[in-house]
């Protein structure tokens, strides 16, 4: 077996139907005694909810988290937090959201209790990003990386279904990069698989009926595994490509995950050949591709399938494939700038991979 390493993260867990109505709890656990909400200003209902739940260990809401975390909403936050005098932040809603807790959180040194409400699996790791004159800094730091998380599957009853494939495909991505991933190991393997698992049947079963609590769980609980394996490992080619894309060509991040995975996927699948069985495997196509299952999948859920469908123009393709190879990175199969080229020619049509 091939030597590895294994490091568990320290974060607490809560999942289950309704569990959120232990947040005041959990957030007592934490040491908490003035907790500061944030949300979304879509989301500011919920976080009002959140608020009367903490009752007493309640500070405020501050409501404009957005894409991408720019540095005037973490600034907001900050003010958000002198003025409360909070000692706590509670993140609920999708990657957005935890993504402005984790910003304040190295800015104010506080904890972070997170509630996600989408499936990108933000909540499980240490990443963070900040954007600041239109150029997004990302890094990994420990105090990040949220104590508490708690998974509550109602909470994604009303996440329109269009949202729910976008986040669930970008957790597949997740899962899929890990199990080929230089430091994985035999564990997050294991999670990786169940991951892409869980997700793909929850989704395929939430097109057939959006609020099956079900079907919601599955989905969330397959986000946990999927987050999880991001949060340990080291993340390659398709991660980096989206990032690129994201960032320098203003493409939502989530549907621009799932457009690309499958490519990526055909990319590198001579160097990953067992990780792309398990993937196949996991999506219940043994034997077939998974470039193409996961392409299948993401058709079948109504996913866009083209980068040029969500903005992406054809005279940046080659601006976007000489900025993927221009920085060295650790990939299974090497980076090659014609190669990369042939990628995103592919995804930006849309087409089937071979
Ligand atoms: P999001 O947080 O941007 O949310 C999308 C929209 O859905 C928002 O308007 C939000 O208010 C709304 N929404 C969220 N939950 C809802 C619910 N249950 N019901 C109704 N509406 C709901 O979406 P996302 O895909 O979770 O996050 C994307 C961001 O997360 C990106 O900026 C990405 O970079 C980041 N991200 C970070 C990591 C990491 O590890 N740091 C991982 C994945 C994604």
């Amino acid at each position: 077996m091939q030597e590895f390493v294994y490091a568990a993260q320290s974060v607490r867990v809560v999942f289950g139907v309704d569990v959120w109505s232990k947040l005041n709890t959990e957030a007592g656990l934490l040491g908490a005694e003035k907790a500061l909400v944030l949300c979304t200003p879509r989301q500011r209902t919920l976080a009002q909810r959140a608020l009367d739940a903490l009752a007493e260990r309640g500070a405020g809401i501050y409501d404009q988290a957005i894409m991408h975390v720019p540095t005037a909403a973490v600034q907001g936050a900050m003010a958000a937090v002198a003025r409360t005098a909070a000692d706590c932040i509670v993140a609920i809603g999708g990657g957005s959201t935890i993504g402005l807790a984790k910003a304040l959180a190295l800015e104010s040194g506080l904890p972070i209790l997170a509630v996600p409400t989408t499936y990108s699996g933000s909540e499980m790791t240490s990443i963070y990003g900040v954007t600041e004159g239109g150029v997004k800094k990302t890094g990994k730091d420990r105090r990040a990386l949220p104590r508490t998380v708690i998974y509550d599957p109602t909470l994604t009853l009303k996440l329109p279904f269009d949202i729910s494939v976008a986040s669930g495909m970008n957790a597949i991505a997740h899962a899929a990069e890990g199990l080929y991933a230089q430091d994985g190991n035999p564990v997050l393997a294991l999670m990786s698989e169940e991951g892409i698992r869980a997700m793909a049947s929850g989704l395929r079963q939430l097109k057939k009926q959006p609020d099956e609590l079900g079907a919601r769980s599955e989905s969330l609980y397959g986000a946990w595994l999927c987050g999880t394996v991001l949060g340990s490992t080291g993340m390659a080619l398709h991660h980096k490509l989206c990032h690129t894309l994201g960032g320098s060509f203003n493409l939502p991040h989530a549907q621009t995950h799932s457009i690309v995975l499958p490519h990526a996927m055909a990319y590198n699948a001579v160097s990953a050949e067992r990780a792309m069985q398990r993937i196949s495997n996991a999506l219940e196509r043994p034997g077939q591709p998974a470039a193409m299952a996961l392409y299948d999948l993401a058709q079948e859920l109504g996913a866009p399938l083209a980068l040029r469908d969500i903005g992406m123009r054809a005279a940046d393709i080659d601006r976007a494939a000489d900025m993927a190879a221009s920085k060295p990175y650790w990939n299974p199969r090497p980076v090659d700038r014609d190669g990369i080229r042939a990628l995103l020619q592919a995804a930006f049509e849309g087409i089937r991979p071979a």
